[in-house]
C-alpha cells in the first residue's frame, strides 16, 4: 500500500522491524461486516519497493478516520489503524523500553526470546534468505531479554491492551532452543496466565516437546516454509543442511498427537515455490492434525531477497482458499481461542470468506461456533495464572 506524504499516521502503531522483519508493515484492521468474522487484521507492506507500485492508497487521517482506495476501480474500504499502546515506551524494571522486548502483531504479543538465530553465525551465513532477524535482534529489539523483562511486558500487554496470547520465537539454537524457552513459558503461565505459543526450530529429542506441554504451552508452530526440496534448500540453506524437511514434519506430527486439536500449526511461505506444492504442503499439515498458516512472501527491505517480485494475487487467493478447505475437511477447530487476531500470517478462519457456500461449509461453520462455546471455560482456566510442574527426566 502507498501512504501519501499528507496522510498523518499520528497515534498509529509504528512500523516495527522486529523478529524476522516481516512486521515491516503498517498494522491495519479491515471491517468485514460479516458474521463469519467481523474484522481482519493485516500487516500491510509499505516500505518495500513493490509497495510503491501498489494500486492501494491510504486516505484520511486520525480525526476523520481512514480508508484504503483501490486506484484501479476507485473502490474504498473503511479501515482502522490500531493505536500504539502507552506501555510501548514504558521501561521494565531493568530499564529496557518494553517495545524492545515485545510488540503487538495483531492482538498478539510477539517476543523473540533467544539470542540471534545461529544460522547467521555461519560463514557463509546459512540464514533463510527472506529473513532479517540477524539485523534486527540487538538493533531494533533488545539483544537479551530476561525472564523478568518478558513477564513485565506480558503483564502490561494483558492489562492495558487486553492481550490473551503471547507468541515466543527464537530461530535456530542447536538442541538448546526448547530448554532456553522453558523458563519463559513457565514464568508467563505462573505469573501472568497468558496463552503461550512457541515457534522454534525442530529438535531431535521429542521428549523436549513433552516438557513444553508440561510447562503449560498452549500452541506450538513449525516453520516448514516449503514442500519442494529444491526451493527449501535454496531459500532455507541452514534448515536444509541442519534439520531436513522430514524433521520438521515428524516434530509437527508428534506435537499434533500430544496436544489438543487446533493447538499445533505449520507455517508455509506462499509465492515462491510452485503453487501446487504449497497446496500439497497445506494438505499434508492438515492431514497430520495441525492447522496450516500462510505467510505471503514479502521481499523485505534488507533481506537477501529484497529485489524479488511479490507474489501474484490470484495465486495467493487459491492458496488461501485451500487452507480453509483443508481445515474444514479435517474438522480442525480453528479460531476458537479468545481475542486472537494475527496480522503477520493469514489464518485459515480468515480464508472462510473465499469458501464456496456448500452444505459442508455451513456444517463446519456451525461446528466452529459450537467448539468456540465449548472451549470458553477451558480458555478461562488457561488464562488464569497457575503453578506448572517440571518434567523430571530421571523419574
Ligand atoms: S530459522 Fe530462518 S527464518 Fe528463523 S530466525 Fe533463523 S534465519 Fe530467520
Amino acid at each position: 500500500m502507498r501512504i501519501p506524504p499528507d496522510v498523518s499516521l499520528k497515534g498509529a502503531r509504528g512500523v516495527s522491524r522486529t523478529r524476522a522483519g516481516l512486521g515491516s508493515g503498517l498494522e491495519v484492521i479491515v471491517s468485514t461486516q460479516s458474521r463469519i468474522k467481523e474484522e481482519i487484521w493485516l500487516n500491510v507492506p509499505v516500505l518495500e519497493t513493490f509497495a510503491r507500485e501498489s494500486p492501494y492508497r491510504l486516505q484520511g487521517g486520525p480525526r476523520r478516520g481512514y480508508s484504503i482506495v483501490d486506484d484501479r476501480s476507485c473502490e474504498r474500504y473503511a479501515v482502522r489503524l490500531p493505536q500504539e499502546p502507552a506501555w510501548y515506551t514504558r521501561r521494565t524494571s531493568s530499564g529496557t523500553p518494553m517495545n524492545r522486548i515485545g510488540v503487538l502483531q495483531g492482538t498478539c504479543l510477539g517476543i523473540y526470546i533467544n539470542p540471534v538465530c545461529a544460522f547467521w553465525n555461519y560463514a557463509p551465513a546459512l540464514n533463510c534468505r527472506f529473513c532479517t532477524t540477524g539485523q534486527n535482534v540487538g538493533e531494533n529489539e533488545a539483544l537479551e531479554k530476561s525472564v523478568a523483562d518478558v513477564v513485565e511486558t506480558c503483564e502490561a500487554a494483558r492489562r492495558e491492551s487486553g492481550t490473551t496470547f503471547v507468541h515466543l520465537n527464537g530461530g535456530f539454537q542447536g538442541s538448546r532452543g526448547i530448554a532456553f524457552a522453558l523458563p519463559y513459558v513457565r514464568a508467563i503461565k505462573e505469573r501472568v496466565g497468558l496463552l503461550v505459543g512457541v515457534q522454534l526450530a525442530p529438535e531431535r529429542d521429542f521428549t523436549r516437546y513433552d516438557e513444553l506441554v508440561a510447562a503449560g504451552v498452549d500452541h506450538v508452530s513449525f516453520c516448514l516454509e516449503f514442500l519442494d526440496p529444491e526451493w527449501f534448500e535454496r531459500i532455507c540453506p541452514g534448515k536444509a543442511r541442519i534439520h531436513g524437511q522430514e524433521l520438521f514434519i515428524d516434530a509437527l506430527a508428534y506435537c499434533a498427537r500430544r496436544m489438543p486439536s487446533g493447538s499445533v500449526s505449520g507455517e508455509i511461505i506462499a509465492g515462491l515455490e510452485p503453487v501446487e506444492r504449497t497446496i500439497e504442503a497445506i494438505d499434508l499439515i492438515a492431514r497430520l492434525g495441525a492447522f496450516p498458516t500462510v505467510c505471503i512472501f514479502r521481499p523485505t527491505v534488507g533481506s537477501d531477497m529484497e529485489d524479488w517480485p511479490a507474489p501474484a494475487y490470484e495465486d495467493m487467493r487459491s492458496v488461501m482458499a485451500r487452507m480453509y478447505d483443508a481445515c474444514r475437511r479435517h474438522w480442525i477447530p480453528i479460531g476458537v481461542a479468545p481475542n486472537i487476531e494475527v496480522s503477520l500470517v493469514v489464518t485459515p478462519n480468515e480464508a472462510a470468506f473465499l469458501a464456496p457456500r456448500t452444505l459442508g461449509f455451513y456444517a463446519y461453520e456451525a461446528y466452529r461456533r459450537l467448539a468456540t462455546l465449548a472451549a470458553r471455560p477451558v480458555f478461562a482456566r488457561r488464562l488464569r495464572p497457575r503453578h506448572v510442574e517440571s518434567v523430571d527426566h530421571a523419574a
